[in-house]
Parts: C-alpha cells; sequence; structure tokens
C-alpha cells in the first residue's frame, strides 16, 4: 500500500489519479487533498476519499470547508494557505506526492515535497521551469525522486535506457547512445488558422483541445504553443539535454507522445491514447505496470501520423521559451510568470490571444536587459523575481488596454 498525497486534487490531472487510484484501491490510499479555491468540489473529494487532511489555499476556503466537513461529522483535518500545502506535502506518513497544482503557485509546496524525500510525481512542469536548477540539485541532496507526469516527458522517460531512467535530472544522454529527444506536440486548435485571424480567437474556442482534455491554463498554452516552450524547458532540466539533443516537432495526431532517437538510427516512440491516467499510472506503480483504465489503442483505427516543424510566426510564444531556455534562469522564471499573467487576462477578456505573446515578449526583453543584477541561486530570489515579473506583465497589459 502506498500513501498519496495530491496537490491540485480538484484539477483535470488530480481527478484523472483519483481515476488511476479507483482502478487500483488495493495499492493506493489517500492521505491528503489540496486545492485553492473550489470548497464544493473538495468537500465532494473529501466525502468520498475520506483523508486524513484537506488543505486549502485560500483562508476563507480552508474556513468554510472546515464548517462543512464538521457539519457532515467528517474527521479529515482541514488546513490552509502555502504552509499547509507545504505540511501535506511533507508528511511522514506519506510516500509519493502528485505535484498537480497549476502554475507558479505549485513551487514551494512541490519543493516541500523534494525536501522531505518524497517520491515526486511531476506534472506542474511550471515549479521546475521557475527554479530550474535549484530543484533538480534539491532532489539530489534530499534524496528524492523525480517522475514525470507530463506525458511528452513521460513517454521520453519509457524510452530510455533504465540507467538514465533511474538518473532523471543528471542524465549522462551521450554515454548510452542518445543523440536527440523529439519532443512532439499536436500544434492545438489553431495549427490551421490563418495567422492573421488568430487575434480574432475566444477563450471558448482556445480552451477547446483537440486531442487532449484539461485545465483552461495548460489549454491556452497548447493552442499557443507556450506549453511546448515550457515542456522544451522541463525537458532540458529533467534529462539534462544540450541545445543540439532536443526538438521540437508537431504531430497534430498525438498518438505518439514523443522519441528518443539513437546514434544507431534507432528511433524509439511511446504511443497510446490521449488519457493522462497513462502517464500518471506509470509514475503511481514504477517500475511496475498498473492497469489506468484507458483503453488500448486500435491501430486499425489510428489512420495516418503526421509530422511538421513548428512555424514560429505561428508560435511565437514557443520560440520566446526556447530563447529564455538558453538565455538563463532569469529569463525561464520571468517567462513563466508573464504568461501566467497574460493567459490569465486573456481568459478574462482583458487581452487578445496575440497579445500573450506581446506581454511574453516585452517582459523577457525587460528582465533580460538587467539580468547582471538579478540572483537566481536561492528560492526567495526566483519567488521575487516572478513578482518582478508578474507586475511588469500587468503594466504591459495595462498600456495595451488604453
Ligand atoms: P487545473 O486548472 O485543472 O487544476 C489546477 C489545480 O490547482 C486545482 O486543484 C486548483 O484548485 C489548484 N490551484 C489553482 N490555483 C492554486 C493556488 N494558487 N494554490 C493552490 N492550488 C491551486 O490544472 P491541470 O490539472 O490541467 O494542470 C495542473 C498542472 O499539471 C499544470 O502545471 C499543468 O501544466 C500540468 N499538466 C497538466 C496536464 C493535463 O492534461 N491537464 C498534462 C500535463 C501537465 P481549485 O480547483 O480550488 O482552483
Amino acid at each position: 500500500m502506498q500513501n498519496i498525497t495530491i496537490l491540485g486534487a480538484t484539477g483535470s490531472i488530480g481527478s484523472s489519479t483519483l481515476k488511476v487510484i479507483s482502478e487500483n484501491p488495493e495499492k493506493f490510499s489517500v492521505i491528503a487533498l489540496s486545492a485553492g479555491t473550489n470548497v464544493e468540489a473538495m468537500k465532494a473529494l473529501c466525502i468520498k476519499w475520506k483523508p486524513k487532511f484537506a488543505a486549502m489555499s485560500d483562508h476563507n476556503a480552508a474556513h468554510l470547508l472546515e464548517k462543512e466537513l464538521k457539519s457532515l461529522n467528517l474527521a479529515t483535518e482541514v488546513v490552509a494557505g502555502e504552509q499547509g500545502l507545504s505540511f501535506v506535502a511533507s508528511l511522514d506518513e506519506v510516500d509519493s506526492v502528485m505535484a498537480a497544482i497549476v502554475g507558479a503557485a505549485g513551487l514551494v509546496p512541490t519543493m516541500a515535497a523534494v525536501k522531505a524525500g518524497k517520491r515526486i510525481l511531476l506534472a506542474n512542469k511550471e515549479a521546475l521551469v521557475m527554479s530550474g536548477r535549484l530543484f533538480i540539485e534539491a532532489v539530489e541532496q534530499y534524496g528524492a525522486e523525480l517522475l514525470p507526469v507530463d506525458s511528452e516527458h513521460n513517454a521520453i522517460f519509457q524510452c530510455l535506457p533504465e540507467l538514465v531512467q533511474k538518473s532523471v535530472g543528471r542524465c549522462d544522454l551521450d554515454k548510452y547512445g542518445i543523440d536527440t529527444i523529439l519532443l512532439t506536440g499536436s500544434g492545438g486548435p489553431f495549427r490551421y488558422t490563418d495567422v492573421d485571424k488568430l487575434q480574432l480567437v475566444t477563450p471558448e474556442q482556445a480552451i477547446a483541445h483537440p486531442n487532449w482534455s484539461m485545465g483552461p491554463k495548460i489549454s491556452v498554452d497548447s493552442a499557443t504553443m507556450m506549453n511546448k516552450g515550457l515542456e522544451f524547458i522541463e525537458a532540458k532540466w529533467l534529462f539534462n539535454c544540450q541545445r543540439e539533443q532536443l526538438k521540437v516537432i508537431i504531430h497534430p495526431q498525438s498518438v505518439i507522445h514523443s522519441m528518443v532517437q539513437y546514434r544507431d538510427g534507432s528511433v524509439l516512440a511511446q504511443m497510446g491514447e490521449p488519457d493522462m491516467c497513462t502517464p500518471i499510472a506509470l509514475t503511481m506503480s514504477y517500475p511496475e505496470r498498473i492497469s489506468s483504465g484507458v483503453a488500448p489503442l486500435d491501430f486499425t483505427k489510428v489512420g495516418e501520423l503526421t509530422f511538421l516543424e513548428p512555424d514560429y510566426a505561428r508560435y511565437p510564444c514557443l520560440k520566446l521559451a526556447i530563447e529564455a531556455c538558453y538565455e538563463g534562469q532569469h529569463a525561464t522564471t520571468a517567462i513563466n510568470a508573464a504568461n501566467e499573467i497574460a493567459v490569465s487576462a486573456f481568459l478574462n477578456n482583458q487581452l487578445n490571444f496575440t497579445d500573450i505573446a506581446v506581454v511574453n515578449e516585452r517582459v523577457l526583453s525587460k528582465v533580460c536587459s538587467q539580468s547582471q543584477q538579478l540572483i537566481t541561486d536561492n528560492l526567495e530570489s526566483l519567488l521575487e523575481l516572478d513578482r518582478m515579473a508578474r507586475n511588469l506583465a500587468r503594466e504591459v497589459i495595462r498600456e495595451r488596454s488604453l
């Protein structure tokens, strides 16, 4: 029996994780669940799963939830705020932590799990984008285990030799004959839309992903391909890639979830239905395999598999994120923060779809121009840099709406 905490339990990844647990009730025990503000959803989860702890990042939401659970005579203890999230992420009795909070809010609780030496099932890519080397060094220092949930990184992980799998964060790709990691992406809902029509895209259109069902922020990121950019940065840290070892390829059908190309010409690919329960199940059971509840891939129905180069005029956010990756930590922390503010403004109808890239570009260039004065080797400085980039992004959005 493995004891688990799910950070971001009310979200898309959180629900899929609970689905995998429902498939394998004898293997997992839910010790703690966390959410941001959604009291109703958390109440329903507490009734169903009876966790020992429920953490709400919002204090008012925690207070409300506590009242509701008391009236139902449930024994679940409610904790609040970032401290509460970090507490449930580092409980002694917990073996694995599903890190599935969306955005930068996931960094501190995920780091708490790392520092407690847990098995980290990492969905919250933003934590790694924001803190890169610091995160990987902490994994090593505290003896945590890092397993990638993101479908592409999970696919890459599955295509690597076992010895490389055991060294996530400090892989030596060259030593094991690995030439290139091919990070695939569907291209999102607008891959065939006229580029000059993209500014008219609505939030409803942007979150309707053709292949995957996901939370709103990552759905918009998939439409701009910022998600692939964040994944590029994530892959660099997880697999310790040099620039020439990592390549993005558009694969509209999302049947192949990524590939690894070896020196001898072999290419290993991981395939399956586009359902996050598969990679989640692998991280939960690794090195074993358990049932995920996902239907087997029917090759007679798959049809044609196609591949193309990404078009940076259509996906400027992808280009910016790749540039940021090689600029340094200040750049990736800043672009991640700017993008969160820009996506949220877009979802609230305060910004055009194409302006997301404009905000990201302005913030990135401003932060890069000050890079000499920025400190990025400790968590507090990175959080400060994140706040600064958010403020810059808000300024750019204000200017554009005048
Ligand atoms: P959702 O928006 O569906 O869920 C987000 C979760 O985080 C919810 O439980 C939400 O709680 C919680 N949350 C939001 N804000 C805060 C906050 N400030 N503090 C604490 N908790 C908060 O997101 P997804 O499940 O889609 O994505 C989660 C992460 O997984 C992201 O980093 C994403 O990039 C990554 N990922 C997602 C994939 C997917 O298929 N969805 C695929 C690969 C990676 P509440 O309900 O109260 O708002």
